[in-house]
């Protein structure tokens, strides 16, 4: 069964460019996406509201495909007023997605805000619009890096599925047993939304261990020992990287994940040399 014909399918996340480049390039990889039949694309939004008003106007552009397309939402530094407003713009414009998040305050950035946790933002934005919104949360194999221990964090994900959300999509790993793992454990605790894997696309070593170490996501030392050895040869670096994603992908679908939402970094071909090198 190839990543679309999956009962969740496909779904592919972009970033709100801030230059007229970045949008133009966007909407080229929106239509070379399209291609594959997503079920949505997202779209991100920076804590505080910081990019609110790009996150808007890159989903609206990125609506004219066609595609139901799903902001991104985080409660952390908003007063429930200013979710309230953004809410009803949002059922306004016709949006009947979310993915909804606490959000992570940038440093020396004002107070924590109405809503404390993605649970609470959950059950705010049902009490507000009930049934309108499907909304998806993030899940953490590896643990949130803020969590005291997995079992809570596997607690506070059972919570916030059971305050309303319908899906979710993991934090990127690379290690399948981790996605098996923490999905069989949630299911024990009642969760039976789809959990999908969020698939992050390897092209660029030093960016992805930056950015693994402030999210929490282990690069395997052999992944990133090989990766090291190549240096600034970024077509091996590419060639590996397909590979390794290509392969985890297909053990994902092979065992019962429910679909795949891949973390474009708003670039189309690493995400289409792996839906090409899945089977079917
Ligand atoms: P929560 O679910 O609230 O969890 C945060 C921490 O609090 C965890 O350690 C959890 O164990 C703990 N916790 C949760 N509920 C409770 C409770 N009731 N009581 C006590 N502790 C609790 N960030 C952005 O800024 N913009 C984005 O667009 C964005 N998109 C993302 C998309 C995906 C799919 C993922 C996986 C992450 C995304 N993030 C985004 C990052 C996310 O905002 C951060 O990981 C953030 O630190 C946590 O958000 P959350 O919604 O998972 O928080």
């Amino acid at each position: 069964m190839s990543a679309q014909e999956h009962p969740l399918g496909i779904s592919f996340e972009f970033f709100p460019p801030n230059t007229e480049a970045g949008r133009e390039k966007l909407m080229h990889v929106r239509d070379a996406l399209a291609g594959r039949q997503p079920r949505f694309f997202s779209v991100t939004y920076g804590a505080g509201g910081s990019t609110q008003h790009r996150t808007l106007d890159t989903v609206r552009q990125v609506r004219q495909s066609g595609i139901s397309t799903a902001p991104h939402l985080s409660c952390v530094g908003s007063e429930k007023a200013q979710l309230r407003d953004l809410l009803a713009q949002y059922r306004e414009e016709g949006i009947d997605s979310l993915v909804a998040l606490r959000g992570d305050l940038p440093s020396g950035m004002g107070g924590v805000g109405e809503l404390r946790y993605a649970n609470e933002l959950v059950e705010f934005i049902r009490e507000e619009t009930g049934d309108h919104f499907e909304i998806a949360v993030a899940a953490y194999p590896e643990c949130h890096p803020q969590a005291p221990d997995f079992e809570r964090d596997l607690e506070n994900f059972a919570r916030k599925m059971k305050a309303g959300a319908n899906l979710a999509i993991t934090q990127y790993f690379f290690t399948a047993d981790a996605y098996f793992h923490f999905a069989e454990r949630a299911q024990a605790l009642g969760v039976e939304a789809p959990i999908v894997p969020g698939i992050m696309p390897i092209t660029n070593y030093t960016k992805l261990a930056r950015f693994s170490d402030a999210c929490g996501a282990e690069i395997p030392r052999w992944i990133r020992k090989q990766l090291e050895a190549y240096g600034d040869d970024s077509a091996s670096i590419a060639a590996f990287g397909e590979e390794v994603i290509s392969e985890l992908s297909q053990r994902l679908l092979e065992g019962g994940a429910p679909g795949l939402h891949f973390y474009t970094l708003n670039q189309a071909e690493p995400t289409l040399k792996v839906l090409d090198n899945l089977c079917g």
